[in-house]
């Protein structure tokens, strides 16, 4: 028996669905396959890290927002918040599950040029006709709102606040995964070394351990490592680990209001994090992919990019006191970085659940609820997600969502 109660050894043969990374995806898959009514498989989940200290879902800047620039996007953000607002009720009103609240300051995009603010005119109208609250701000209505921006060289900007802000992902996981393993999803420590394929069909899957599981189903929730588990099974995936650095800082000065998760057209980012502290976050300019096991801190970063960009944007934070700061991969799909989602063209019992990039802790309610759909039905129910299907990458054909962070 591992540490954190995981077994070591899976007590079957062989499963309906195994899901290999246990993480946020992995989790929400396998809850909403337990929540599916339809779905009477057995379902093992098998994660080589119980403590989840390297996986993205431990790195997170935990926020979500309606601001894309695709109605799907936007619709599963929304089904997100509602997800989270509700989790106790979602999760058959358990009384241990906590009350679970939005903060939401909102995502500020500010635009420098005439290009990007159209872009972001654009993007206004597919969020309301979704039936997000974004509204667009003038210079002056910025300075109005938040007196403290440095707002010489912005020409628009859209903000929006309702659910969209700072939530408490990792907390909505720990109940997936609480609930799920109660409900009788059993997760093992393990690291998946090998995929047993015969022609177009996963058979199963083999532990570094030596030992063999089966499956009817095999979901690939592997996060920044996603690439390596598809080669496996002889199939290419374009995601690849790329590090994104975020940094808590004390303010000297800290503001009198909210501060909304701003996008400064530099790339960097920076928002509210309680009790005068703030949190900023962004990359090198050269961004290359990097080993999973690589986590080396750029300790030039802040003072020579992320500080003096977030100095300009807020003058009132000239002194500011970083507390903590830590590195994370995103799973950065090469080819859009979005999504890439459910069964592969050929081997149509091995699904993806890859890519999310910069924003797979607010898909994670959609995603899960679409993979055990899928699972269950061989189509979905709610949402359809076939947009994000692997026949695009084999297309060379991206979606073109244009508020990527
Ligand atoms: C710095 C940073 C900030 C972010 N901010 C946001 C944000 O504000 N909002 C948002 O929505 N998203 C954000 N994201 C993205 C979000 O955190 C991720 O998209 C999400 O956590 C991905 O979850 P996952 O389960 O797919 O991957 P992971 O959390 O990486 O989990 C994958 C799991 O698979 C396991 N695994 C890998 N290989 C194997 C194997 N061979 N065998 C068994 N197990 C294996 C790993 O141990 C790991 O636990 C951010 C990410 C980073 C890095």
């Amino acid at each position: 028996m591992a540490a954190t109660g995981f077994t070591t050894t899976p007590s079957k043969s062989t499963y309906d669905v195994v899901i290999m990374g246990g993480a946020i995806m992995g989790s929400s898959t396998a809850w909403f396959l337990t929540d599916n009514p339809d779905f009477n498989g057995s379902v093992l989940v098998i994660e080589r890290d119980p403590n989840y200290e390297f996986c993205s879902t431990a790195h997170t800047n935990s926020c979500i927002r309606q601001q894309f620039s695709t109605a799907l996007n936007v619709q599963i953000s929304q089904f997100g918040a509602d997800f989270y607002t509700n989790l106790r009720a979602r999760m058959g009103d358990d009384s241990r599950v906590p009350d679970l609240k939005i903060r939401s300051f909102g995502y500020l995009y500010l635009a420098d040029t005439d290009c990007f603010a159209n872009v972001l005119r654009d993007n206004l109208k597919v969020q309301q006709a979704a039936g997000a609250a974004t509204r667009l701000l003038t210079a002056d209505q910025i300075s109005d709102a938040y007196p403290f921006y440095n707002v010489d060289d912005v020409v628009l900007g859209s903000i929006n606040t309702v659910n969209e802000g700072y939530f408490d992902g990792v907390t909505m996981f720990d109940w997936w995964k609480r609930q799920a393993r109660e409900r009788g999803v059993e997760y093992v420590q393990g690291e998946v070394g090998a995929i047993n394929r015969q022609g177009n069909r996963i058979t199963g899957v083999t532990l570094k351990s030596g030992a063999t599981v089966g499956c009817g189903q095999l979901v690939n929730a592997t996060g920044p490592r996603a690439a390596i588990t598809a080669r496996m099974a002889g199939l290419d995936l374009p995601v690849e680990p790329r590090k994104r650095f975020t940094y808590i800082f004390a303010a000297a000065h800290p503001l009198d209001r909210d501060l909304p998760l701003t996008i400064d057209p530099s790339g960097v980012h920076v928002r509210e994090n309680g009790g005068g502290t703030y949190m900023a976050g962004g990359h090198a300019d050269v961004d290359p992919a990097v080993d999973p096991t690589d986590f080396a801190m750029d300790h030039g970063l802040w003072e020579n990019h992320i500080w003096p960009a977030v100095a300009t944007r807020i003058p009132q934070f000239d002194t500011v006191k970083v507390q903590r700061e830590w590195v994370g991969h995103y799973a950065y799909n090469t080819l859009d970085q979005n999504a890439i989602m459910g069964p592969h063209p050929k081997v149509g019992n091995f699904l993806f659940l890859n890519g999310f990039s910069g924003h797979g802790l607010q898909q994670s309610p959609a995603m899960g609820r679409a993979m055990a759909e899928w699972l269950t039905h061989g189509g979905y129910r709610t949402l359809d997600m076939t947009p994000f299907h692997f026949d695009r990458i084999i297309a060379g054909q991206p979606i073109l969502e244009r508020a990527i962070i």
